[in-house]
């Protein structure tokens, strides 16, 4: 096996400009298409990484996309401190115990140690909410409803990998309080479906929202809801994004003590502890989306997130045409820009058209057009989709209306092909002997389940092992569970008394989602 990977750098090497093939060594194609697209440079504290403007980029279309949506909620942005004192940490039982081992501590500054070691945000329900108890003191004050984009540190030690698990990372973290659990269900809800759309929308990546089992909730909450994700080529699953219904759990008294009178109550002596959930999306979603669509020619890049959707590429230039070719490709950028699209010329000297379409293939931008002096007297320009390579002349004057629509149907079949990919790769099995070959061929499974613990437990056990050798670089083989797919009419009716858990021959409750992971 290593002689075939071997082979494979060499053959990959001459053959294609990632250096690796995607289907041959995944893990070495993820990070030579992050550094030759540009979108990352490595740093020398283990599991963190730099963003460069490339995938920087990125982010911030999918922070203006979701802070718009957030702030219509009437969500608002504030900032708390990233240091959390070890009292207030430790406040949350489940919720210390969740996150203690992950947790970084500032114990020094300068040569002094600290008298009491001051621990670095994994997320900020500590940090905020003893101040939500103080914010909040009369029903008027709901609902509250802030939140941040910030970083957070979680000193994993699983294998990291570039935005999928990063010790510290980028993310948005909304944190609300309601009177009543109604309104705090909805909106548990209403986020992840934005949570959906950034990965659908705009990163053009399926997802299949639903809940967690009890054992994959967040630590300390009462459920979380999930949209999971999925790479074919690996055959593992991803939790992209998650929205937590905390329930009561950190504003009743022994905890951060919220609490406001019940408007309800006419004696007046009512309480009502508040109902709170947390939400969050990081940087993952871009390493998800590279995963998703890029190829062996590097990045490809949705329309909806590149910062440059079309590049304008000079062709039969020479000495004599130069200038006037640049200029023609200038007009041509800035016409399309007029129209709102990103456009660019690059009209750089010393670059043979070769090197240049080379370039943007890696860096996966959406759409090349390329202008010659034939091209011109036709009053037209070639057209090379990044995604299919496909080849279309476009007449100059419609520019402005065949470029966008060419773009919204990247866009659109980009989605699809990773729609019908994870469709493909899901299968619904009822019978226990299939499960583990089908994990093996790099699928996940959907099989009715009796919900329990134990059973989880033993499913990641039996599940783990696997007839294949593993990549040393893969995390765990062991089947999780990913989400009970709020959706359960894609599946056969389940029958109660009747329907069996594939895994234990206990009851069913709901068809689940189970699959090795990242
Ligand atoms: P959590 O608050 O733990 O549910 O985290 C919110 C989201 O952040 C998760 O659903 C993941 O998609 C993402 N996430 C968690 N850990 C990491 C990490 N180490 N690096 C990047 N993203 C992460
Ligand atoms: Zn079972």
């Amino acid at each position: 096996a290593k002689k075939e990977k071997e082979d494979a750098k060499i053959e990959g090497a001459v053959q294609i400009a990632i250096g690796v093939k995607k289907e041959v060594d995944f893990a070495t194609w993820y990070t030579s298409v992050l550094t030759k697209a540009d979108m990352i440079d490595y740093y020398n504290v283990s599991g963190c990484y730099i963003l460069k403007p490339w995938s920087y980029s990125i982010w911030e279309i999918i922070q203006g996309w979701f802070d718009a949506h957030i702030k219509e909620l009437g969500v608002q942005n504030a900032y708390f401190p990233m240091f959390v004192s070890a009292k207030v940490l430790e406040r949350e039982k489940d919720h210390v115990e969740g996150f203690s081992p992950e947790v970084a501590w500032v114990t020094r500054a300068g040569s002094s140690d600290l008298e009491e070691p001051i621990a670095i945000r994994p997320t900020s329900e500590t940090v905020m909410y003893p101040h939500y108890a103080k914010w909040i003191k009369s029903h008027r004050d709901l609902p509250l409803k802030l939140n941040q984009w910030n970083n957070v540190v979680r000193w994993e030690f699983k294998n990291p990998q570039p935005f999928l698990r990063t010790r510290e990372f980028l993310w948005q973290e909304g944190h609300t309080a309601f009177l009543t659990k109604a309104e705090a269900d909805k909106e548990v809800r209403d986020i992840l479906d934005l949570y959906r759309r950034v990965y659908e929308e705009l990163l053009a990546v399926p997802v299949i929202p639903g809940v967690k089992s009890e054992k994959e909730k967040f630590a300390g909450g009462l459920y979380t809801t999930t949209v999971e994700g999925f790479i074919p080529t690996s055959g593992r699953a991803i939790q992209a994004a998650t929205s937590h219904c905390l329930g009561q759990n950190f504003s009743r008294p022994e905890m951060f003590d919220i609490v406001v009178e019940d408007p309800n109550d006419i004696t007046g002596k009512g309480k009502i502890y508040v109902w709170q959930n947390s939400w969050g999306l990081s940087t993952r979603t871009i390493g998800v989306m590279v995963m998703t669509h890029g190829d062996n020619q590097g990045l490809v890049l949705p329309p909806r997130v590149a910062s440059v959707q079309v590049v304008i590429v000079p062709c039969g230039v020479t000495a004599n045409n130069r200038q006037e070719m640049n200029d023609k490709c200038e007009e041509l950028a800035s016409m399309l820009r007029k129209a709102g699209i990103k456009a660019r010329a690059d009209v750089r000297d010393g670059y043979t058209p070769g090197y240049k379409f080379n370039d943007w293939e890696q860096k996966g931008v959406p759409l090349r057009l390329e202008l010659g002096p034939a091209d011109l007297a036709k009053k037209q320009t070639l057209s090379v989709r990044r995604d299919t390579g496909v080849k279309a002349p476009l007449a100059l004057g419609e520019i402005a209306k065949t470029v966008p629509q060419l773009l919204e149907t990247i866009q659109a079949d980009l989605f699809k092909r990773a729609k019908e990919a994870y469709d493909s790769r899901l299968k619904t099995i009822t019978n226990w002997g299939e499960v583990v070959p089908a994990l093996d061929s790099k699928c996940v499974v959907a099989m009715p389940w009796c919900e329990e613990e134990a059973c989880e437990d033993d499913i990641k056990e039996r599940s783990g092992r696997s007839s294949e050798p593993q990549d040393e670089r893969a995390p765990s083989a062991g089947a999780k569970s990913l989400c009970i797919p709020f959706d359960q009419e894609r599946f056969p009716p389940i029958e109660p008394g009747k329907t069996k858990c594939t895994a234990c021959g206990k009851d069913a409750k709901r068809w689940t989602l189970f699959g090795r992971s990242y």
